[in-house]
């Protein structure tokens, strides 16, 4: 089922949400259930799988040169997806990347998923790879996540690349996107970030899923931009509990997202990160809370690989 047809179904009740990281290459797929399965009393219409690119890494030879190698750390995206339907006869939605596709490698890889039965992407345009600085399309694809939104909602036109194929059937998915409260971190301002974020949803995609932020009125005044804008689509909330001190300095380096004052200073007075566990859970069910109250269609959690926390805080709310 859709996400939109969830969302539609709900009654206005926020529903629960979250999204985990495909294990690393070598691991098995237990750890993954290991971590879904505490998390299915609370009833999530849906698992986001995350989609990782290759990344570069550099050996050196007896000689002394470096010799370039292409490493996939985590693949696995749609066999994940598809063992998790499989299992939870829940909707498993795997992310998709501009970064490293091809067009024809995106509709190959679409064509796999609506095989399977998955009806939901999320379309995403992906980081730079880690060796580089900027984001740096293949040849043949895609620059921007409104250009991958426009080929997946060509494919549910049943327009394929090949325009010759003959009695082509038209897939049929629900397609969602990132946006960013605290702006996207190359987007030269919230207003221009928004700007495209508009091309996402006028290109077909149906909602938003947001970065992480822990201060809510980000998210408010976000949505209330967005729907100045004319963007209706929902916009589904995404939440992360600090769970280490370390977290602190990792958090708006990678993400380029604030952390408010009050929060910093809970870490800073915690002797070990057990209690930096316990704040970041305390947090993140305050920001739920505060959440929920205000109407929001889902609460999306990023579990990155550890369920615990996310069970405290659902447990709480759900
Ligand atoms: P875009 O929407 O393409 O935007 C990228 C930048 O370009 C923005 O600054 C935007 O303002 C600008 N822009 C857009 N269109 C144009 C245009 N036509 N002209 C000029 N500028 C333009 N990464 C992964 O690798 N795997 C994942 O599974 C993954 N999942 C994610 C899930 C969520 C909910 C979020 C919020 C992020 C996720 N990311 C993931 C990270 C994401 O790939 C990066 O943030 C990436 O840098 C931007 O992706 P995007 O889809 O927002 O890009």
């Amino acid at each position: 089922m859709k996400v939109t047809e969830h969302i539609a179904q709900s009654d206005g009740k926020t529903l629960f949400s979250f999204e985990i990281l495909p294990p690393l290459k070598g691991q098995d797929i237990k750890s993954i259930f290991d971590n879904i399965d505490p998390l299915m009393e609370y009833k999530p219409p849906f698992i986001d799988v995350t989609y990782h690119r290759e990344e570069y890494t550099f050996k050196e030879l007896d000689n002394g040169l470096l010799k370039k190698q292409v490493v996939k750390k985590r693949p696995g995206t749609v066999g994940i997806c598809a063992a998790i339907q499989n299992k939870y006869s829940v909707d498993a939605i795997p992310h998709i990347l501009c970064g490293g596709f091809t067009k024809e490698d995106t509709e190959n890889f679409l064509i796999d998923l609506d095989f399977l039965g998955i009806d939901n992407v999320v379309a995403l345009r992906g980081d730079a790879v880690k060796s580089e600085i900027y984001f740096k399309a293949e040849k043949e694809g895609h620059r921007y996540a409104s250009e991958l939104v426009s080929q997946i909602q060509d494919l549910n036109n049943g327009k394929y690349l090949d325009e010759e194929l003959q009695n082509s059937s038209a897939t049929d998915f629900c397609i969602g996107v990132a946006g960013y409260p605290e702006k996207h971190m190359e987007a030269p301002s919230l207003d221009s970030d928004i700007h495209f974020l508009k091309k996402k949803i006028k290109a077909g995609a149906e909602y938003i899923v947001t970065q992480m932020f822990f201060d809510n009125q980000k998210y408010f005044d976000f949505v209330e931009k967005c729907r100045k804008e004319g963007i209706t689509v929902p916009i589904i909330p995404g939440l992360k509990p600090i769970a280490t001190r370390k977290q602190l300095n990792l958090i708006p380096h990678r993400f380029k997202v604030d952390l408010p004052d009050d929060l910093i200073m809970e870490v800073v007075r915690c002797k070990d990160n057990k209690e930096v566990r316990k704040v970041g859970i305390e947090w993140c069910i305050q920001q739920s809370k505060e959440l929920v109250a205000a109407g929001v269609p889902i609460l999306h959690y990023y579990s990155m690989g550890r369920s615990s926390n996310i069970e405290a805080i659902a447990k709480e709310i759900f």
